[in-house]
């Protein structure tokens, strides 16, 4: 079992209140991206490809702490960019603590072992260390040699410390189930406390454009890492409809508010893993974005994401509603063979939009304007 009781049962307590609210979208995870610098540059990464006038922008740790209170989420994840790049997240960390929050903190754990001593183990904290698989794929997959090593240090020094740790990894095109396999057993042989799993997204403006996977291939390629599994034996930090969703066996359709973003630009629409434009609160974000414009089948850039951050939220609200799907699939296993669920038609979707230089310099602009009030207040000093 990866995600730990207690965090499931506020998460599954806290979608109950929104149910009884009657309350039609909510957020479960806030994805707070305090900054987009990196000090990698993995081929299948869409998110770093700015000028330095953006990636030099950090959110302040009061900005944060009032993305967390706007969003209400049980569930905060820190990502980036490269987070271990921000001085103040230990700050972030802490504050969002103490709201009672539980806190991830993904990372490519470059960093993670000089500044460990920075952070307290906490039963709400986990590190989500970026692994892609093992030394030969991960370090293919974020382009430079001796990262995997530099990881697998960090995930042993946090664990002696007593920190939770997770993986995360993301498959593409290319990968093995096999090997897969041979490598969530070597990380559960390090004593990492959860893996979570996602597909690439297909991001426009990624390196590497040829090792996305689609639907149908996605989908495959789960069930046969799952087969190898037989008997359970990872702890995988994601619900077991979600992973059912990805061998097949579960239609759904996204739930992109279900993990909201707030970036450098501000609230991301419509997801963490498109941005289309952006909103100056949650709220705005919620209540004046056009959400049937977006997901599979409704917008071309949504065909082929099957990614946790648009779907695990769609899943757990589904083990909500229908309680006996969840414990189905928990006692009978996911199924890897036989029949798919039926997908998405695709022929009603419209086509893909292209607006990221309009909102480069839109904030060029801004932090234009932001530069030149500072010059002006101090020549008036
Ligand atoms: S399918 Fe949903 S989660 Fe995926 S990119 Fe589209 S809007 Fe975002």
């Amino acid at each position: 079992m990866g995600i730990p009781l207690s965090q499931a049962l506020v998460v599954g307590a806290y979608v109950v209140r929104q149910h009884l609210r009657g309350r039609k979208r909510y957020p479960l995870v806030l994805m707070l991206e305090p900054l987009f610098r990196c000090n990698l540059a993995c081929a299948g990464c869409g998110k770093i490809d700015y000028p330095d006038k953006i990636l030099d922008q950090r959110l302040p740790v009061a900005d944060c702490m009032q993305a967390i209170d706007e969003c209400g989420a049980p569930v905060v994840v820190l990502a980036g960019g490269e987070p271990l790049l921000h001085k103040e997240l230990p700050e972030i960390v802490v504050g969002a603590l103490a709201k009672g929050k539980y806190i991830t903190v993904c990372t490519n754990a470059l960093l993670m072992e000089k500044k460990l001593g920075q952070y307290q183990p906490h039963s709400r904290f986990n590190w989500s260390v970026h692994l892609d698989g093992d030394k030969e794929m991960h370090d293919r997959s974020v382009c430079k040699t001796g990262v995997y090593d530099r990881a697998v240090a960090a995930i042993k020094s946090a664990k002696a410390r007593g920190f939770r740790v997770n993986i995360n990894c993301t498959l593409f095109s290319n990968a093995e189930p096999e090997r897969v396999a041979k490598f969530f057993d070597s990380v559960v042989s390090l004593g990492i406390d959860g893996i979570t799993l996602s597909p690439g997204y297909a991001y426009e403006r990624a390196p590497d454009q040829q090792h996305f996977l689609n639907r149908t291939r996605t989908k495959q390629l789960f069930r046969d890492i799952f087969r190898s599994e037989g008997k359970p034996r990872w702890p995988i930090f994601q619900s077991r409809l979600f992973l059912d969703f990805l061998a097949g066996n579960q239609t759904y359709h996204c739930t992109p508010w279900g993990n909201p973003t707030r970036t450098v630009f501000g609230w991301q629409r419509p997801c963490y893993l498109l941005g289309e434009g952006y909103a100056k609160t949650f709220k705005e974000l919620m209540e004046d974005t056009d959400w049937d414009r977006y997901g599979t089948g409704n917008y071309e850039k949504c065909a082929d994401c099957m990614v946790h951050s648009g779907f695990e939220a769609s899943a757990v609200m589904d083990a909500v509603k229908k309680p006996w799907k969840a414990a189905k699939v928990a006692l009978a296993g996911i199924k890897t063979d036989g029949p798919m669920a039926p997908d998405i038609p695709l022929d009603r979707q419209r086509p893909a939009e292209y607006v990221f230089t309009r909102h480069v310099e839109e904030k060029l602009v801004e932090i234009r304007k932001a530069e030149a009030r500072t010059q002006e207040v101090v020549a008036a000093e």
